[in-house]
């Protein structure tokens, strides 16, 4: 089969409402051999993967566009960054394994989600922190549009080990707005099944969820999975501790290994590393140490 990483926006025909349909094939293969997660946790990974695409391409920012859930409950953080450059990246860190993927379970009933755009040039961050209300991410972010864009919403989101995959459809803002086109839209949409979503290509997908009424694709843009960590970054973060607490890191642990926030890649150091890390700071800066 091949592979689909890519978001498609699409318009219902005659009607204020608009969607977006995203796939993740390598990008989720990527996500979730990161770590070896738990099948709860490794669902609402790729749940919150399709949806923070979906949202990236739904409002208009530059820079990047971070979800992140934080609870006291079995997982304790979630984490997903999209830029609009259309790389994706993020993980989960777990203690147990919850019961079910309802957000209760998952994160703990005190649990809050973050939605935060930071920009790439000058503009202010803006950040919404909102409770995770309902009971599947869907629901929740469903509610997020609602109280702070004042955008009817429906995600619908599903996850395979090959695949996730994702709809959204939202109302347009507007004066004349006809709320049968929405109930007809969400009608048909809530009809698609897991197979469909997961399986089906955009155009097929949408032919046989809209066709009614009319629908219309547009061409789809990639996104990949992708860190901006690297080891030369991680190495700047070891010099910075200096050369004795590296030192006595390494004695007590063997080795510093220091893992990305973002993406669970693992950066290790062992002794000999260390040494030659620290000899070369210590020979290019030889002028700036003397006092
Ligand atoms: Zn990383």
């Amino acid at each position: 089969m091949r592979t689909r990483d890519s978001i498609n926006r699409f318009v219902i025909e005659n009607s204020d409402v608009r969607g977006l349909l995203v796939h993740l094939d390598n990008t989720w293969l990527s996500a979730r051999t990161r770590m070896d997660y738990p099948a709860v946790v490794e669902t609402v990974l790729g749940e919150a993967f399709a949806a923070t695409v979906l949202m990236s391409a739904s409002i208009k920012y530059e820079g990047k566009l971070t979800l992140q859930v934080r609870g006291t409950g079995p997982v304790n953080l979630l984490v997903v960054q999209v830029t609009r450059d259309g790389t994706a990246r993020g993980l989960a860190k777990w203690e147990s394994v919850p019961d079910d993927v309802s957000l209760d379970a998952v994160f703990g009933a005190d649990a809050r989600m973050v939605i935060s755009v930071e920009a790439d040039a000058m503009g202010h961050p803006h950040q919404g922190i909102v409770e995770l209300s309902g009971n599947t991410l869907s629901d929740a972010l469903k509610n997020y549009f609602l109280n702070s864009e004042q955008l009817l919403s429906e995600f619908y989101l599903e996850v395979s080990d090959k695949t996730v995959a994702g709809m959204l459809l939202q109302r347009l803002p507007g004066e004349q707005q006809d709320s049968d086109d929405w109930e007809r839209a969400t009608q048909l949409a809530r009809t698609v099944s897991r197979d469909e979503l997961l399986d089906l290509d955009a155009s097929t997908l949408l032919y046989r969820l809209f066709n009614q009424g009319g629908v219309r694709l547009f061409d789809g843009t990639a996104v990949a999975f992708e860190c901006s960590c690297s080891r030369e970054r991680t190495t700047g973060v070891i010099q910075g501790l200096g050369q004795t607490e590296a030192e006595q890191i390494l004695s007590e642990q063997g080795s510093i290994s220091i893992t990305c926030e973002f993406c669970a890649e693992e950066y290790r150091y062992d002794a000999v590393d260390i040494a030659g890390l620290f000899n070369k700071g210590v020979t290019a800066g030889q002028s700036d140490t003397r006092h």
